[in-house]
């Protein structure tokens, strides 16, 4: 079990978290930089400016997210 914590007091919303995560990037939209074509399939989208966590279940834990994120704004935690 994986579980991804989000400091949205340092996320400023770049998106890199986003387009690296391999789940994600099964949605064109989401490769393409836009947003995603089905919500119920991407673990971690922009809203409102900061990265939100929206299907934890899905999440693999490979740690792409975390290497991204140029101000250290998501964690990854293996339970
Ligand atoms: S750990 Fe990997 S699978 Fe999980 S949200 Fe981050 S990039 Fe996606
Ligand atoms: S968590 Fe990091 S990589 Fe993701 S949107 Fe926020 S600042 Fe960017």
């Amino acid at each position: 079990m994986y579980r991804l914590v989000v400091y949205k007091e340092k996320c400023h919303g770049c998106g890199n978290c986003v387009i690296v995560c391999p789940v994600n990037a099964k949605d064109p939209n989401v490769f393409g930089g836009k947003g995603p074509e089905e919500e119920d399939k991407v673990v971690v989208r922009v809203v409102n400016g900061v990265a939100d966590v929206i299907n934890e279940e899905l999440c693999g834990g490979c740690g792409a997210c975390v290497e991204a994120c140029p101000v250290y704004a998501i964690k990854l935690i293996v339970e």
